[in-house]
């Protein structure tokens, strides 16, 4: 399998690698697909097997913005309009975070790269082995994020109807009571961010395709097969 080029930034790899479930050639992971896709619904459940922590671009740029940086002030007017973040604010934040220790043997990267520039970017610090397309049509899109909430406390994915807590209103994952709902998650921002989607995001597919390390996944689906078959590419 072809190997996104290229040298590492920051600490050595070490020769003995923690995954073992998985193919010596899996380096970082790319999830990609449209908004609402399942990408940090997969990145959840396949992380712990995979062993490679979940960098996801939307959650770090939402922890800025709560905490009032400068990065978080440029982003929020991008993000409540539903339209992608310059790409150098992206890279700056990435760059930083795959030089943390748990990043040595690659990360599962969730809503990064979204664009030509990002993924140009992003192949001269690290080597991506593994691009998972998860594909939803847009029809699906907007009921699936209008329904979205999170545990406040440990971050699980929520659906209204598709995906309820198994008891009402206490989290599966860590018994936590207090759940959020995004700001951006509203039918109005849907259709900002299905079209930059389509025309920044979309391209970057064939650009991946033509690496050979493009796997495509029907989304449109119970999510313990979409995990079946993400785990499958991986292997
Ligand atoms: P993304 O990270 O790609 O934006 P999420 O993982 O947050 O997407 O999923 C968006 C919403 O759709 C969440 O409410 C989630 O519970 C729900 N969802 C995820 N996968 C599926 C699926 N296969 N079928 C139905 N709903 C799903
Ligand atoms: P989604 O559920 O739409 O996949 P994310 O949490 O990944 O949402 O992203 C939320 C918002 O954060 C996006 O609409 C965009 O404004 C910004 N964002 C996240 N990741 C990126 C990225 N890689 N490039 C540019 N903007 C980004
Ligand atoms: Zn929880």
């Amino acid at each position: 399998m072809a190997i996104l080029r290229s040298s590492v930034v920051g600490p050595a790899r070490p020769t003995v690698k923690a995954k073992t479930v998985y193919a010596e050639h899996m380096e970082s992971i790319v999830l990609f697909g449209p908004p609402g896709a399942g990408k940090g619904t997969q990145a959840q459940r396949i992380t712990e097997s995979t062993g490679l922590p979940q960098v996801s671009t939307g959650d770090m740029l939402r922890a800025a913005v709560a905490a009032g940086t400068q990065t978080g002030m440029e982003a929020k007017k991008y993000m409540d309009a539903g339209q992608l973040v310059p790409d150098q604010v992206i890279i700056d934040l990435i760059k930083d975070r795959i030089q943390e220790n748990d990043a040595v043997n690659g990360v599962m990267f969730d809503g990064f790269t979204r664009t030509i520039p990002q993924a140009e970017a992003l192949a001269n610090i690290t080597t991506v082995s593994h691009v998972i397309s998860i594909e939803v049509p847009d029809e699906r899109i907007v009921e699936r994020i209008c329904g979205r909430y999170t545990c406040a406390n440990c971050g699980a994915v929520y659906h209204d109807s598709f995906k309820p807590t198994a008891e009402e209103g206490k989290c599966d994952s860590c018994g936590g009571l207090e759940f959020k709902r995004r700001a951006d998650d509203n039918a109005d921002t849907v259709m900002s961010r299905l079209e930059a989607y389509h025309t920044q995001t979309s391209p970057l597919g064939e650009w991946y395709n033509s690496k050979g390390i493009f796997h495509v996944i029907d989304g449109d689906r119970a999510i313990d097969q979409i995990t079946d078959d993400i785990i499958a590419a991986l292997k």
